[in-house]
């Protein structure tokens, strides 16, 4: 089972991930968390270079390109290894992030950044995405300057996260079946209920 959650900056992606798999671990169950972009040595070191280089440094297509190719790493050399055990696999960002950040966000396209993601992962598709839904001004505010990540996007207006936000919720709208869109103000333990009951009917 593969679940992947998707959300504009601060919207506590990593929180409810973390709390889902704690929560299915304690059930028994394997789980594989994980991140984008990252989750591989080569993933790692792609990230930190998009993130040690402001925009500016690294163009918008290059940026899409090397996210891109580090989610392929990653498909390759973390998804698929562990959807073949038949583990649960949790990953903190995947196609949606590239498709509302890179094509809405920098203007590439949102069509041409789905494409070019869809075949850098071969076309493998999340069972279940958890879209935690976040306002830009209440994302702001919770963004900490944990991993870095802020001192790239934090000097974007809201009207880029706003952009982002549209993108994540009209891919929603696309496939309402695959996705659990949910309001990232509800409180922490309210969203890790929802979220576990939902992948609770999905597990085999
Ligand atoms: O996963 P995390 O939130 O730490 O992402 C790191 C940074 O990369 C964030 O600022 C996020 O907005 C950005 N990002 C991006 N394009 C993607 C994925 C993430 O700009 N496709």
């Amino acid at each position: 089972l593969f679940i992947a959650f998707e959300g504009g900056d601060g919207a506590g992606k990593s929180t409810q991930a973390a709390l889902l798999t704690q929560a299915l671990q304690d059930a028994g169950r394997t789980v594989v968390r994980t991140r984008e972009p990252g989750g591989t040595p080569v993933g790692e070191k792609l990230r930190s270079l998009v993130l040690e280089h402001g925009h500016g440094q690294i163009d918008a297509r290059t940026e899409a390109l090397i996210f891109a190719a580090s989610r392929a790493a990653h498909v390759e050399q973390v998804i698929h290894p562990a959807l073949d055990r038949g583990d649960v696999v949790v990953c903190d960002r995947y196609i949606d992030s590239s498709v509302a950040y890179q094509g809405a966000g920098r203007n590439l396209g949102t069509d041409e950044v789905r494409s070019v993601n869809e075949w850098a992962t071969g076309g493998l598709v999340p069972d279940l995405t958890v879209l935690l839904d976040v306002d830009p001004e209440a994302g702001r505010s919770r963004r900490t300057a944990a991993d870095g990540a802020e001192d790239r996007l934090e000097s974007e207006p809201d009207s880029f996260h706003g952009s982002i936000r549209s993108a994540f919720l009209a891919l929603a709208e696309d496939s309402p079946r695959r996705y659990l869109v949910l309001d990232a103000a509800a409180p922490v333990p309210e969203l890790a209920q929802t979220i576990l009951a939902r992948v609770e009917e999905l597990l085999p």
